[in-house]
């Protein structure tokens, strides 16, 4: 880094409290509070991979259902599943679900402040530790996410692969060492934004950048080139075949393992074709009728569903991992993405008359 921490500090803090995004998790510009911890806990849970703008209205809807980390504890981890439906990585609700109920029991129902007790918690890392204690406790504790990172890389000029283990525990360093002792939070929330909107990861605004004359990537011309770029590895797709078995308007659902991609969750009956399904599904599906395709992309991989639909004369009790549902009563069940898109799919494949009682079950 070009000059002192002090002259960045000041420059970066002088930059934040003028230009700082208005945020539902940030006590508002100006206010000498401190965030709620639970509301750090749960925006720093809900912004891992994903962005601030999807995160917003979930924030919003999940603090209605759930106003305290008191009723977040004492919620049933498939009404947490329910409130968290679409915004994908679901271990986190769960960890989220879990690391409420250990703080009631453990720490007295208040979020702990300690590095260490904070690490102790389900699902919560050396980074999401160090946001609650800076932001929530005001403690000089360092954090390291993908904008910080993509900041100090670019800021002292770090050419290795940030992603190797050893230039990690350099950036964990070096995110120690400039944090300061006076408003520790309020400087890692400017890091953090800093990443976001001004030194992006593709074309960073480095000409109206609050440390420039700090950048030793930007005084070498070299902004665009650092961090390396990681090597885009080929995504393999995932085929399966979902069937949508009906009886008297009612929907067979099966619920997923326990573990795994979307553990707990429900699901119409979906099987991988490369595998043989298992007897008690292939005695279901009767004359199925191809509905059309759900795609979905994750990280490292991607689904394409192939729907097809199926009606049976007779329907047996369904076992305890399934149930018999109309469209209208999907809605009391946590559902992955693409099964979302798939009852969708199966709404507006409906006959006139079929849509038009599910809109009046609907209305009532
Ligand atoms: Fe990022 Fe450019 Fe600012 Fe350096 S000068 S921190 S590269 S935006």
């Amino acid at each position: 880094m070009i000059g002192s921490n002090a002259s960045f500090t000041r420059r970066l803090l002088r930059w934040y409290e003028g230009s700082r995004r208005e945020l539902p998790w940030r006590v508002p510009r100006g206010s000498k509070d401190f965030p709620d911890a639970y509301h750090v806990l749960l925006s720093e849970t809900m912004l891992q991979q994903t962005q601030v703008a999807t995160v917003i209205p979930y924030f919003h809807r999940f603090l209605e259902r759930f106003p305290t980390l008191a009723d977040l504890a004492a919620a049933q981890e498939q009404d947490v599943l329910r409130m968290w439906q679409g915004l994908g990585y679901y271990s986190r609700a769960r960890n989220l679900s879990k690391a409420a109920q250990q703080i009631v029991a453990e720490h007295g129902g208040k979020v702990p402040s300690s590095l260490e007790a904070l690490k102790g918690l389900p699902g919560i890392g050396r980074y999401t530790a160090g946001a609650i204690a800076s932001l929530a406790f005001d403690q000089r504790a360092p954090i390291l996410d993908g904008n910080v990172q993509r900041v100090l890389c670019r800021i002292d000029k770090i050419e290795a692969d940030p992603r190797n283990r050893s230039t990690q525990e350099l950036l964990w360093d070096r995110a120690d060492q400039i944090v300061p002792r006076s408003q520790p939070g309020e400087f890692n929330s400017a890091m953090m934004e800093l990443g976001a909107v001004v030194c992006t990861p593709r074309s960073p605004q480095c000409l109206i950048c609050p440390v420039n004359a700090c950048c030793e990537a930007f005084a070498a011309g070299l902004q665009d080139q650092i961090p390396i770029p990681k090597k885009a590895a080929p995504t393999p797709i995932l085929r399966r075949h979902t069937y949508c078995i009906s009886h008297d308007e009612h929907w067979l659902i099966e619920q997923r393992p326990a573990t795994g991609r979307w553990a707990s969750m429900w699901q119409f009956i979906t099987i991988d074709p490369q595998a043989e399904a298992a007897p008690c599904i292939s005695s279901l599906i009767k004359n199925p009728k191809p509905l059309g395709k759900v795609r979905h992309a994750l990280t490292h991989r991607r689904y394409e569903f192939h729907v097809f639909r199926c009606a049976i004369e007779r329907r047996s009790k369904a076992a305890e991992n399934r149930a018999w549902v109309t469209l209208e009563g999907l809605n009391q069940f946590p559902l992955p993405r693409p099964h979302v898109l798939i009852a969708k799919m199966l709404q507006t494949s409906l006959p006139p008359e079929s849509a038009s009682r599910t809109r009046r079950q609907r209305r009532r």
